[in-house]
């Protein structure tokens, strides 16, 4: 893939369809709003946190993006695809031990022109005082720091822009989390009477709740009733796959056709249609999910799913 021919990000493309979930007709009507369309490559939520700082990027004239990702990394992905279409140089600081052959997203990491660095597991929490960045900050100052999962300040302010459509009458605004960012940012574009329920692709992720309510605070310091953190859909953890989540990824698709991803939004909707079938939203009321993308991480974990299908192993993953 030649990125520099490929067209820039367009939030147009994110366009607002009405959906059915499998096994469920209720009285509430659900929407999903297609960021996954914005940008092959720098897609959904991650386009989204990554507008205002690339603005922030230029006004302080760097030319290069230091990030920090795990190896299956959205946003180590969207980052080096931005930096390839943008032309900034960009440096991925990567979780864990280093990968040889490197897996599908580092490898396009990579070939986008990114280069890589490895932390171990032990190392990576404190990522930002390693002694290896302030090495690569010193070695060139025209570095932008970005935060993992590109959430920070500016990444708030994008991500809030995902409340705003040309009707704007939705009672729910669900989306996945992973750091937070994109729920705080929505959290930011509410109303008063709006909910945001965000599911954690993260096992034991109630400390999420906190860490919205903090990111969200910088901008406004309300509406903490507004936010409802759903832990209870991780199916096993960050990376798992379960057979009952691929089974209802694969009835939604084909409804709907939209394909999901099993670490955000895949989760994300089966949660949904749980709370639906448990009563848990208002009759009548409207629904809109987020699709933030992440479809590329695909590449990778089709290659695992395939194969415990083909050993039928899946159900013990
Ligand atoms: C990164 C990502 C998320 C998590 O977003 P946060 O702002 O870090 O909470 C959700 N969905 C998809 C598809 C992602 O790639």
């Amino acid at each position: 893939m030649n990125y520099t021919s490929e067209k820039y990000p367009d939030e147009s493309n994110s366009v607002i369809q009405k959906i059915n979930l499998p096994g469920y007709s209720g009285s509430q009507e659900i929407f999903i709003r297609r960021d996954d369309l914005i940008h092959p490559a720098i897609s959904g939520n991650k386009w989204r946190k990554m507008k205002y700082n690339l603005a922030e990027v230029e006004r302080l004239a760097k030319t290069g993006i230091l990030t920090f990702g795990g190896a299956f990394s959205n946003h180590i992905y969207a980052t080096a695809a931005a930096g390839k279409l943008y032309g900034y140089k960009t440096i991925g600081i990567i979780r864990g031990e280093s990968y040889n052959p490197l897996n599908p997203t580092l490898q396009y990491a990579f070939s986008s022109g990114m280069e890589l660095y490895y932390l171990s597991r032990k190392e990576y929490p404190q990522k930002e005082n390693h002694p290896l960045i302030k090495k690569l900050q010193n070695d060139d100052p025209g570095l932008y720091i970005l935060p993992e999962g590109g959430t920070n300040f500016f990444a708030l302010k994008g991500a809030a822009e995902i409340t705003v459509s040309p009707a704007d009458n939705f009672d729910y605004y669900c989306t996945a989390s992973g750091t937070g960012g994109t729920a705080a940012g929505i959290l930011t574009g509410v109303s008063s009477r709006q909910k945001v329920i965000a599911f954690p692709a993260l096992k034991n992720g109630g400390f999420l709740r906190e860490i919205i309510i903090n990111l969200a605070s910088v901008h406004i310091q309300k509406f903490e009733n507004n936010l409802e953190v759903k832990t209870e859909y991780h199916f096993g953890g960050y990376a798992k796959v379960k057979s009952e989540l691929i089974e209802f990824m694969e009835a939604f698709q084909k409804l709907n056709s939209i394909a999901l991803d099993p670490v955000y939004t895949g989760k994300m909707m089966f949660g949904v249609r749980d709370m639906c079938q448990k009563g848990d939203f208002d009759p009548e009321s409207r629904i809109l999910c987020i699709h933030t993308g992440g479809l590329q991480g695909n590449l990778g974990m089709k290659s695992i799913i395939e194969k415990k299908i083909k050993n039928r192993i899946l159900r013990d993953v």
